[in-house]
């Protein structure tokens, strides 16, 4: 069986990692002429850190990945803790893998380093995509033809492969963008800020930080009703003063870690809407092509690489058919990722409430899960960090499936 991949981000790199150590004959095509990543950091919980390491990843992210104690709430005009929840050293005990803060820099780097260099053809943009009973092709920018029998989309939130073959609907903008910035931890010392993951939610208005490169630089993401027309983009610059003054009347480290940033960036948040399926005959789809979805429960990259090991070993163990490993694996797949959509979308107003009281209730009720469970652990995170994706592909995962969903 030969399997063609478009694009080598987190999800499809991974999914080559995987093919790679299962012995599969596979390709990956990807648009850029290098592998490289942005300036900014990735929050990666234990359902996806379990498989970087099954990949070989363990020492790379114990060097740069930075653990965060906890995660904390806080009350955006006094900094004070309104709830927190453990993740150092009960997260590890409790689901086997640790709960890491890196830079997207490092984690590309500690994949493309790993990958199969006769496996991977940069430069190589897909336009378009066909199949015929036994086989499925496609076609690059410049003319090349290549088919396999079967082709996974990993091509993003953008895919072209999703646009031509499943729904040419555009990504749904939010209404939302995100700022973000990285400031060196040494000249952010004076704020005295913890090694945790941070989150205050103000009136209409977030942020999120956290270190990362092991401990050397602080990372921050501000979310708030934006500019409809803004770019979804990794690149676009934004003004310093602009974001500095939204965060007036607020406890001091927002502005503080602002005020410290060299260069601020912004994007446009946008998401996609769920699929009736991500599978047509021989092609499917994976990560942000299949299921993208707002950042705030921090999954969108997480779930592409349980996508990735779980579609690795359906194909490994369907080899002979590769149309009904694509079926299971998105029966495996789709129903977990399109409820991370959904709740993600609905995070979007209770992470920004404007009215007192709706906040005070929020609070409390963020409160009152951790209060009620032994562990201090939210059902929300039992239910996302304690998938095991090999347990998945086996159909050995019963302890997982008989969980509530939060
Ligand atoms: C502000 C923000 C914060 C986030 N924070 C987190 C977080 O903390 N944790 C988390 O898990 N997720 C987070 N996410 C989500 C995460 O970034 C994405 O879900 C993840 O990067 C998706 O990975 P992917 O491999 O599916 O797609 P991508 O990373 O988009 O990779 C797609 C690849 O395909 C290539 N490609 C595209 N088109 C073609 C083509 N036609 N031919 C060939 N190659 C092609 C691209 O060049 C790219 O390399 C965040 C997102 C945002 C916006």
């Amino acid at each position: 069986m030969r399997i063609i991949v478009t694009g080598a981000g987190i999800g499809g790199s991974v999914l080559a990692l995987a093919l790679e150590q299962m012995g599969l004959d596979y390709l990956v095509l990807e648009q850029a002429p290098a592998l490289t990543e942005v300036g900014a950091g990735i929050q990666l919980s234990p359902n996806g850190v379990r498989i970087l390491e099954w990949l070989g990843l363990a020492d790379d992210l114990a060097r740069f990945g930075v653990e965060p104690g906890g995660h904390q709430l806080k009350d955006w005009k006094t900094g004070e803790t309104v709830l927190e929840t453990p993740l150092r050293a009960l997260v590890n005990d409790t689901f086997g893998a640790r709960y890491y803060h890196a830079h997207r820099a490092d984690v590309i780097d500690a994949l493309s380093t790993r990958l199969n260099p006769d496996r991977l053809r940069l430069n190589s943009k897909v336009v378009s995509a066909s199949q015929t009973a036994g086989k499925v092709s496609v076609t690059l920018e410049d003319g090349t033809l290549e088919s396999g029998d079967v082709l996974i989309a990993a091509d993003g939130i953008h895919s072209v492969i999703r646009n031509q073959i499943f729904n040419p609907e555009a990504p749904r903008p939010s209404g939302y963008v995100a700022w973000r910035g990285m400031v060196p931890a040494e000249q952010a010392a004076h704020l005295n800020i913890e090694k945790q993951s941070t989150a205050v939610m103000g009136p209409r208005l977030s942020i999120v930080f956290y270190y990362v490169s092991g401990g050397a630089k602080l990372n921050w993401v501000a979310i708030g009703a934006g500019d409809s027309n803004l770019q979804e983009s990794w690149s676009q610059t934004a003004s310093k003063a602009d974001v500095a003054k939204s965060f007036e009347g607020w406890y001091d480290h927002p502005k503080g870690m602002v005020d410290l940033t060299e260069e601020l960036f912004v994007t446009a948040l946008h998401d996609r809407e769920t699929l009736p399926t991500w599978i047509d005959g021989r092609i499917a789809l994976m990560g942000d092509a299949a299921h993208a979805m707002l950042p705030y429960h921090a999954q969108g990259a997480v779930q592409s690489i349980e996508d990735a090991w779980v579609l690795a070993r359906c194909l490994e163990m369907d080899q002979k058919d590769p149309k009904s490993a694509l079926l299971r694996y998105e029966g495996l797949r789709k129903d977990r990722a399109q409820r991370l959509q959904l709740h993600s979308r609905n995070a979007e107003r209770w992470y920004h409430l404007d009215d007192p009281d709706e906040i005070a209730h929020r609070n409390a009720r963020l409160s009152k899960h951790a209060e009620n469970s032994a562990s201090g652990l939210t059902p929300q995170q039992v239910w996302l960090f304690s998938y095991d994706a090999e347990k998945a592909a086996l159909g050995t995962d019963d302890e997982w499936r008989a969980l509530r969903e939060w």
